[in-house]
């Protein structure tokens, strides 16, 4: 079968493989469910493991094969699978336990471990394939009536664990009756945040760097009446003054020093999530300290990261996504703006990644097979 494979480490190494096609008795105690893969979805991950930054072969390879945001349809399953059958379409989740305690309860998402386990970034080889094998354990099963957009669900899940770890935290208040939301960053993440918070009921502000002008991404909030507006008009702190402080704020963008900015503008009691790996080496001076602290100590706020997902995050994106088609029916069809056509296309999928701005694209992914 054909892969999309790299080099890990190796600048753009990016290239197809053929590999054998896995089978049910790879995955141990009987229950191995071969899972024909239908779409896959590439992102920024992908394209900064073919930049060389990150990302780790399995054991006895020279390679990884790319790709974690998936859905495929089971093909075949082994004796001690009852939950699947064949023809279920289901989406795999990414990350698999390592050594830590809480890789052993189930938890692999808070692992303590510094080297992990995820299909398609570190170990373990990726979605982008013809198939695939894995235990039925790791899957999630996908109503058909939500299989266009299934594809969305892992990057979902990511933004579902943020928000379940808000109102877990903020179980301590005994009452929390948050209104009003920022999210900063309106990529296909913040775009699936501002929906998650629509759908919880919140008055969403989104801020992103674009000018309104002819802004996609913004169109597409203000259609679910998520307001937009432009950090290189508006800064966060000072969009209070219109908006009111924030009861939860999320951060997406990938810009560290918004963080500081963030902190300002959370209103008490409130909720600030960071959930943007910045890998680089970026420092900001000039923050006032004293006052953020004082805010944060005085108001009872908290500020927390969060990374990575479980089933049951997972399992919350899922109905997400079907309440989401309920309520704006068609949305999330219109996030998934560039479709390349079969596995075989990669270099175009990475010219996409590679030129996000300039094609307009708010999520890229492959169609390996039709559904
Ligand atoms: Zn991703």
């Amino acid at each position: 079968m054909k892969a999309i494979a790299v080099t890990p480490k190796q600048t753009n190494s990016v290239r197809l493989e053929e590999m054998d096609k896995p089978k049910t008795s790879d995955i141990k105690n009987g229950r191995g469910v071969l899972v024909e893969v239908l779409r896959v979805g590439a992102c920024g991950t992908d394209r900064e493991i073919n930049n060389g930054e990150y990302g780790v072969a399995p054991e006895g390879y020279d390679f990884l094969v790319l790709g974690h945001e998936n859905f495929g349809r089971v093909a075949e399953v082994a004796e001690n699978v009852t939950e699947f059958a064949v023809g279920d379409f289901v989406v795999a989740t990414v990350r698999r336990p390592g050594y830590s305690f809480y890789d052993d309860i189930g938890e692999q998402d808070f692992t303590t471990d510094d080297e992990y386990f995820e299909r398609g970034i570190s170990r373990l080889h990726g979605y982008m394939a013809e198939f695939y094998a894995e235990s039925a354990d790791f899957l999630i099963k996908i109503p058909p009536a939500i299989k266009e957009i299934a594809v969305l669900l892992e990057p979902l899940s990511i933004i579902e664990k943020g928000l379940k770890q808000a109102s877990d935290i903020q179980e301590r208040l005994k009452i929390w009756r948050p209104k009003t939301a920022a999210v900063l960053g309106t990529g296909s993440v913040g775009l699936l945040t501002s929906m998650a918070l629509r759908l919880r009921g919140y008055a969403v502000h989104g801020f992103g760097k674009d000018a309104r002008d002819g802004y996609l991404n913004a169109d597409l909030l203000e259609e679910i009446g998520v307001s937009y507006d432009s950090t290189m008009e508006t800064t966060v702190a000072a969009s209070t003054e219109k908006y009111g402080e924030y009861d939860l704020i999320f951060e997406c963008t990938g810009y560290s020093p918004i963080v500081f900015d963030a902190m300002q503008s959370l209103n008490q009691n409130g909720v600030l999530i960071l959930a943007s790996v910045t890998g680089g080496e970026r420092k900001t001076d000039a923050i006032p300290s004293d006052k953020i602290n004082q805010q944060f100590v005085l108001g009872n706020r908290v500020m927390f990261g969060t990374v990575n997902a479980n089933r049951e995050h997972f399992e919350i994106g899922v109905k997400d996504l079907a309440l989401c088609e309920a309520m704006y029916a068609g949305w999330l069809g219109k996030m998934m703006t560039h479709k390349i056509e079969g596995l075989e296309n990669f270099a175009q999928a990475f010219d996409v990644l590679n030129n996000a701005g300039k094609y307009r694209a708010i999520k890229a992914y492959f169609e390996v097979k039709k559904i």
